[in-house]
């Protein structure tokens, strides 16, 4: 159960993310009923499921791109219950990743991986720059800093995505298929990014249909369908004996 500190802020340090018995409706349209998920400090959970069965909707609702219409979401020990204040100091603390890899098109690699610590967490342009140098020389693409997106690959893009991410240094970090809108041949890459931050101790909840990262890296796989989770267990026990028809179907499908 939650501790009320003097503050009255809710505490609960053993998890980073706490949601409880949320509920998300698009209209009369139920996208998440009662969904209850813990992340433990350093977890790494691959949340997957079939297309349209709310991985997207469960991931922006954690960090309240989508507010919740009902239930609870605590990060790093502070309840997110609509007050913006509360909202902003916990976006900064919470990197995401997209599909689409969302860089300012107008602003060079270093550039977009400079203006959020300068704007947000007050560094310099010399801290914010060396900084920013670092991680993309992390995801080994510090030789392309001075170019524009457009001028990248996509694999090359999401990976300056997720150094741009880093760069706000995130105490978790969300990934929504980051994979998905790949060609086959930079998927790799990316994922072998995903990997050294896991390897690092990042906490991380990454939806994706990559298996063969799931089972490397995932200390729970979260199977959802029709807005519920269905299903979860260490990668070894779902994907040798998923326990409902729905997961197993659903990897016959992906597999
Ligand atoms: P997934 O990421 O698992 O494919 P989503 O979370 O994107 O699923 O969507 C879950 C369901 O909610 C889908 O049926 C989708 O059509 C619906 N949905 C998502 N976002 C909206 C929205 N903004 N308005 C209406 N329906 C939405
Ligand atoms: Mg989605």
């Amino acid at each position: 159960m939650p501790q009320e500190s003097p503050g009255g802020q809710t505490r609960r340090p053993a998890s980073i993310v706490i949601v409880e018995n949320l509920v998300k409706r698009f209209g009369n349209f139920t996208a998440l009923s009662d969904i209850s998920l813990n992340v433990a400090k350093g977890e790494k959970i691959v949340l997957c499921g079939p297309s349209g069965s709310g991985k997207s909707t469960l991931i922006r609702c954690i960090n309240h791109i989508e507010k919740p219409d009902e239930g609870l979401v605590v990060i790093d020990g502070v309840e997110l219950a609509g007050r913006m204040a509360d909202i902003n100091s916990v976006r900064r603390e919470v990197g995401m990743v997209f599909q689409s890899f969302n860089l300012f098109p107008h602003l060079s690699v270093v550039e977009n991986c400079m203006l959020a610590p300068i704007r947000v967490r007050g560094l310099s342009r010399s801290e914010a720059h060396d900084r920013a140098i670092g991680l993309l020389r992390k995801v080994r693409i510090h030789d392309q800093a001075n170019k524009y997106p457009a001028q990248l690959s996509g694999g090359q893009q999401q990976r300056v995505a997720i150094a741009r991410a880093l760069c706000m240094q995130p105490k978790i970090m969300l990934f929504d298929e980051p994979t998905s809108a790949l060609d086959p041949e930079m998927v790799k890459e990316v994922l072998e990014t995903m990997v050294d931050l896991a390897q690092e101790g990042m906490t991380m909840v990454c939806v994706t249909h990559e298996m063969g990262f799931a089972r490397q890296v995932a200390d729970r796989v979260v199977f959802m369908d029709r807005g519920a989770i269905v299903e979860e267990s260490d990668p070894d026990t779902f994907f040798r004996a998923p326990r409902t028809e729905r997961a197993r179907s659903f990897l016959n499908q992906i597999i």
